[in-house]
């Protein structure tokens, strides 16, 4: 039988092209909730501003695999041709203890854990309109056009499989950001009182 004085945790799953403002609404979720964020592991080259253990831990292709094929993660995917995945251990620990986890993974990852625990919340956030996306895109000037342009092919692309495969519950749209944060919130705390 359940315990049913355990406190139940939460599983929010947060996805949405890049450039889209996830990054903003997770942070904001994670302290208006007193959240945890999930690192993911990752085989993608370490950027300047990635912090080791905070933004991702960086690993090689072979302990990725061996990780992956020993079941050590929950979810996993290839996107821009490196592996991205997060740890089973941490997620499930802190869910244990009641708490709301969050996971800034791509559609394929959601659909996933969508799968294997349909108690979660998949939330997709979007770009008020494609426009503005590419505008957004370029603003952040992290990288160099022809990878601007990969991302920004990418974004269309995952907004029509994000609409289509049936793993999200809500669409938030990032026009007025004060009012995405609110609502993004709003979800969580329907879920979690
Ligand atoms: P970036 O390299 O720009 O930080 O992330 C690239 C993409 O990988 C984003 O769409 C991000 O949400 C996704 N991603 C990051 N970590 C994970 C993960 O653990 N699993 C999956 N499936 N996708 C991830």
């Amino acid at each position: 039988m359940a315990d049913q004085t355990k406190p139940h945790g939460l599983l929010l799953v947060i996805s949405g092209p890049s450039g889209v403002g996830k990054t903003t609404i997770t942070h904001h979720v994670e302290r208006a909730m007193q959240g945890v964020s999930s690192v993911s592991v990752t085989t993608r080259p370490k950027a300047h501003a990635d912090l080791e253990g905070h933004d991702y831990f960086f690993i090689d292709r072979e302990e990725f695999e061996r990780s992956r094929d020993a079941g050590d993660l929950l979810e996993w995917a290839e996107v821009f041709g490196h592996y991205y995945g997060t740890p089973r251990d941490f997620v499930q620990r802190k869910l244990d203890d009641g708490r709301l986890v969050i996971l800034e993974i791509d559609v394929k990852g959601a659909i996933q854990v969508k799968k294997n625990m349909p108690d979660a919340v998949a939330v997709f956030v979007l770009p008020p309109g494609e426009e503005e996306l590419l505008r957004r895109l370029h603003d952040r000037a992290r990288e160099p056009e022809d990878v601007i342009q990969r991302r920004f092919a990418k974004a269309t692309d995952e907004i029509a499989q994000a609409r289509a495969c049936g793993a999200y519950d809500h669409f938030v749209t990032n026009d007025d950001l004060n009012k995405a944060l609110e609502e993004a919130v709003g979800i969580v705390r329907a879920r979690m009182g």
